[in-house]
């Protein structure tokens, strides 16, 4: 029997959780859905992440308001994908920050990534007509952006490691007390999405500079909040072994029908059960077979190609 189509079966709605790992520092995260985030400054807030549509955000909003009423002064996002930022409008943030390649990548292939997202997870999109259009940052960086939070609560750092998940990802870096929110960069117990990515750098030099900062208490864009030294590493290095498996099966294959046959065989056993595994596979290995085949950027998915390439690998 085939497999639905990526997410597009998973209708299931799922379990949030607000977690709060230190004093006005919060993280919603949901079963393996995206995760979202928020720092209190002295007299404001700092969002970090913005869910898939305005109607989905305002939810994460209302219970952020049940322990702060102080006004969003910035939106972090940590990369480009729709299912991160195109609630934006929800927060009435005055400043919408993201690495200076998201922007570039919002303008070169934002709408085809949106229709692409949301036929893979129509059920992240909650009332996607409430969705105002594109979302565009109003300040970007490329190495380091720093939020001054006020008081004695220290920096907000914001940094690009190097390309890994897409071309522009940034971290939240808290160093007062050891928080970082990863995006997509880390996974803990959920699994990964590289369709966009560039797996050689994301696996080494990438996830090197994220596992330097030595956090904590680490947030990533799926799954469970990582708690500890141990936690924290656990959650890298499982980032990092589903990357170098993929990276030894796609490199030993000499088809992509194989490339794909000898990853799912050799993650499965690990990962198979983790949200998103069978959806985001296909994307994966056909990415990281253009990537070990001199393809240097990651090629535009459309609904289209979605589609193709699901037919090609997954059925
Ligand atoms: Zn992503």
């Amino acid at each position: 029997m085939a497999k639905p189509f990526a997410s597009s079966a998973d209708l299931g709605e799922k379990q949030q959780s607000l977690e709060v790992p230190a004093e006005g520092v919060y993280a919603l995260t949901a079963e393996g859905d995206p995760n979202v985030g928020a720092i209190e400054g002295e007299d404001f807030l700092v969002c970090f992440e913005a869910l898939a549509t305005p109607v989905a955000a305002r939810a994460w909003l209302a219970r952020l308001r049940e322990h702060t009423d102080k006004p969003i002064r910035y939106l972090v996002l940590s990369h480009y994908h729709a299912v991160r930022v195109l609630g934006a409008s929800a927060f009435g943030a005055d400043v919408i920050v993201t690495h200076e390649k998201t922007r570039e990548l919002i303008a070169e292939r934002g709408e085809q990534d949106w229709a692409s997202e949301y036929a893979r997870m129509p059920r992240l999109f909650k009332e996607p007509a409430s969705i105002p259009g594109l979302t565009w940052p109003t300040a970007t960086f490329s190495d380091r952006f720093t939020i001054d939070l006020g008081g004695e609560r220290g920096d907000l750092v914001l940094e690009h490691c190097g390309r890994g998940h897409t071309e522009g990802d940034l971290v939240a870096w808290l160093p007062r007390r050891r928080i970082m929110f990863a995006g997509d960069l880390v996974e803990s117990q959920a699994a990964l999405y590289t369709g966009d990515a560039f797996h050689r750098e994301w696996s080494s030099s990438t996830l090197d500079r994220v596992a330097s900062f030595g956090a904590e208490t680490l947030v990533g864009g799926r799954g469970a909040v990582a708690r500890g030294k141990r936690g924290v590493d656990a959650a890298i290095a499982q980032t990092r072994e589903f990357l170098a498996v993929m990276l030894r099966e796609v490199g030993a294959a000499g088809t992509l029908k194989e490339a794909f046959d000898r990853t799912h065989r050799a993650l499965a056993p690990q990962y198979g059960s983790w949200p998103i595994f069978e959806h985001c596979l296909p994307f994966n290995v056909s990415r990281l077979w253009d990537e070990l085949h001199g393809i240097e950027r990651p090629r535009i998915w459309t609904a289209e190609r979605d589609r193709e390439v699901w037919d090609q690998l997954q059925s």
